[in-house]
């Protein structure tokens, strides 16, 4: 089988999909991540597909992978959610060619079911009891919500006192019922972040998600002296060796890794098997489109220390479209009682709807990640 083909697609809200064709008539799917640079990505895709995949095996992955991550500059979000994307499509063409879902050539099921949660409150916490409660009626017991708006680096009691108040709201609606994460989103400095770890330790939280920012992971040290709530980190780390410090210092409890932007499903896997020598906990970050998060149940399917997933349907992002739009096989994505089933089809497991993707994409995507300030015109992270 040779590579023949290869397709980026831009799609709304702010999703890129790629596309990869073989001479024997199947074709992989993948996703790559916008970010605020979708147009370095879609011709970075097109770039790398041209001169190191057309014409080859797609079945090579690990060969494939290597010749695209190890080159003499490599690394990062750009390059990391390329080869992503690349390489969840080439799974998905060996999955459907062999007639098996990719977890079969994984090592096969290591779990029933997987266990999800669901984003409520928007960039801009709010409405969380309200928007909690749908997700409770709807069978979650798990959610996860932004702890703060943007915040200097030393900011009022005010601002510490809205994010306990939340957070106290949902624990006096449902007491200890649900579970709850707080991410931190890598909004908050040194010296807030342990104010508001110390404040919110009170409510016995399921972890505390980027408390500062993934380049100031020593610090994630100092957090741990404030708090026996599971600290999380990992969605802005690329491949396994992003991930070594964090496995070394020992110091993190959940790792967060996101298949779109790791190196794709082998790597991922490979960095969940680093945080299993080390007893942390995977909970691979999904806020992105259909592919990846269907790329992503392929490997809680064979992972055992995946305890939760997070799933990205209804995201405050999916303005105009959500996932369900572009997937003819919507159950793939159905959640009942907090739970999504394993998914049985070939590859990824997703029947496209090509047409809808071609229709969209011709309309192009103009998504950047929003930019904030602080009181004083600064800029603060988002
Ligand atoms: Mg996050």
């Amino acid at each position: 089988m040779k590579i023949t083909d290869i397709e980026v697609f831009e799609v709304k809200p702010r999703w890129i999909f790629v596309k990869i064709s073989t001479d024997e008539g199947l074709s992989g799917w993948g996703e790559m991540v916008s970010g605020t640079r979708t147009r370095a990505v879609v011709n970075g895709a097109r770039e790398w597909g041209e001169r190191i995949l057309l014409g080859r095996d797609p079945f090579e992955i690990e060969r494939l992978w290597q010749e695209m991550h190890r080159s003499f500059f490599r690394g990062g979000p750009i390059g990391g959610t390329i080869v992503s994307g690349f390489e969840m499509a080439l799974w998905d063409i060996k999955g459907k060619a062999l007639g098996v879902p990719v977890w079969q050539l994984l090592g096969g099921k290591a779990r029933d079911r997987i266990k999800v949660y669901s984003w409520i409150g928007g960039d801009r916490p709010d409405d969380v009891v309200e928007q909690a409660r749908d997700r409770v009626n709807r069978g979650f017991d798990a959610i996860k919500m932004n702890a703060t708006e943007e915040l200097h680096y030393i900011d009022s009691l005010k601002e510490v006192k809205k994010v306990s108040e939340r957070v106290k709201a949902l624990r006096d609606e449902f007491g200890d019922d649900l579970n709850i994460g707080i991410d931190f989103h890598g909004r908050v400095h040194k010296p807030m972040a342990k104010i508001l770890v110390n404040e919110l330790n009170q409510y016995n939280l399921m972890f505390y998600e980027e408390v500062v920012l993934p380049e100031n992971e020593e610090l994630f040290k100092e957090i741990s002296n404030h708090t026996t709530t599971p600290l999380a980190t990992g969605e802005r780390l690329y491949t396994r060796w992003d991930f070594k410090n964090i496995f070394k210092e020992g110091v993190i409890d959940v790792i967060q890794p996101d298949v779109a932007l790791v190196g794709g499903i082998l790597e991922l896997r490979k960095i969940a098997a680093m945080a299993e020598a080390h007893d942390m906990a995977v909970a691979p970050h999904a806020p992105y489109g259909p592919i990846a998060l269907a790329a992503t149940l392929q490997v809680d399917v064979c992972t055992p220390n995946v305890f939760i997933q997070e799933q990205s349907l209804g995201i405050h992002y999916n303005k105009g479209f959500d996932l369900l739009d572009f997937v003819k096989n919507k159950e793939i994505f159905e959640y009942k009682d907090g739970y999504v089933a394993i998914p049985d089809k070939p590859g990824l497991g997703l029947e496209l709807d090509e047409e809808k993707i071609r229709e969209v994409s011709a309309e192009g995507l103009v998504w950047t990640n929003p930019r904030w300030k602080n009181y004083d015109g600064t800029i603060a992270e988002w």
